[in-house]
């Protein structure tokens, strides 16, 4: 009998899921928007009564599930604050009662790591660390060969480690933390805030509306100066903060995923430059800087995949 998995990524604006193999094949993929439930159990149920994942039940071994505030221990999502159920939803019993199989709940960034180990860049490290950045940044840390939890299931929150004294202020409500300069949002702020002799005859200023994507392309494709400037002044934000974050677990390398990461080596060779001239002696020329190689739109889908096999598995 084949074994599947379902996967299911649980974001505020859509709900993901899918069902694929150990090799990342995914068999049947789907999306529905967030706000189509009132309630968690109807979401559940749809899903489980889809016709695609039904036909498959029997070879499903488990299900895997990533939301944010997705707490690994308890299998609650507990107050997130951009989904439309309040309070804490108990994710985990609600689908093992409905599907009668293993579910287990992580979030994002440490089902981004387990994708990425089982399936893409980090199959041959036991340490490294999945950088994801997106509207903001999260991180899943894979140390001798284990993701760390925590003692709440919580680990991990690089985002918030606050680099910048008195910086810009974050939607924690605290200031200068990373991902208020390295993610999708920080580099718009930093379109805004920098200041640069090539400011004024930016081409970004002929947009009606700046994203970090537009950003990313003026600097790579159109060579505009000040995109670059900004890149730049992002890379040795983030390599800077890495170099530092070395020093905890001491890492074969970090792995970036998600929309920022999509450059490819354009920007992780920037980041590796900032890096290693930030690095402790002792940690200089052993940690690489990989863009993910899930780099698609299943990726979410793929990290819960892989965290279903992994329980299995081990
Ligand atoms: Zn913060």
């Amino acid at each position: 009998m084949e074994k599947l998995a379902l996967g299911i990524d649980i974001g505020g604006t859509n709900i993901a899921f899918g069902i694929g193999d150990i090799y990342g094949k995914i068999i049947y993929e789907n999306s529905i928007p967030t706000k189509t439930f009132d309630k968690f159990e109807d979401l559940c149920s749809t899903i489980f009564n889809e016709p695609n994942i039904t036909c498959n039940i029997n070879n499903i071994i488990g299900i895997g599930i990533g939301a944010p505030n997705g707490n690994h221990f308890t299998g609650e999502i507990q107050f997130a604050p951009n989904l439309p159920w309040k309070g804490v939803i108990k994710a985990k019993q609600i689908f093992e009662s409905i599907f009668s199989k293993k579910t287990i709940l992580t979030n994002d960034a440490n089902a981004a790591a387990e994708g990425e180990k089982l399936f893409g860049a980090a199959k041959n490290f036991k340490n490294f660390v999945e950088i994801t950045l997106g509207t903001g940044l999260g991180s899943g840390i894979y140390i001798d060969d284990k993701i760390v939890y925590g003692a709440n299931g919580i680990a991990g929150e690089f985002g918030h480690i606050r680099i910048v004294p008195n910086g810009r202020h974050c939607n924690c409500k605290r200031n200068g933390c990373l991902e208020s300069y390295a993610s999708s949002t920080g580099i718009v702020k930093s379109f805004y805030e920098l200041d640069h002799p090539t400011k004024n005859k930016s081409l970004l200023n002929n947009l009606k509306e700046i994203t970090a994507k537009e950003i990313f392309n003026h600097a790579q494709i159109h060579k505009d100066e000040f995109s670059t400037y900004i890149i730049d002044y992002t890379a040795e934000v983030l390599g800077s903060a890495l170099a530092d974050f070395a020093c905890f677990s001491d890492p074969e390398a970090y792995i970036l995923f998600g929309g920022i990461a999509q450059s490819g080596q354009y920007f992780s060779e920037k980041v590796k430059f900032h890096l290693e001239k930030n690095l402790l002696n002792i940690y200089k020329d052993k940690i690489q800087v990989l863009t993910s190689q899930l780099h698609d739109k299943n990726a979410a889908i793929l990290g819960n995949i892989a965290s279903v096999f992994k329980l299995n598995l081990s």
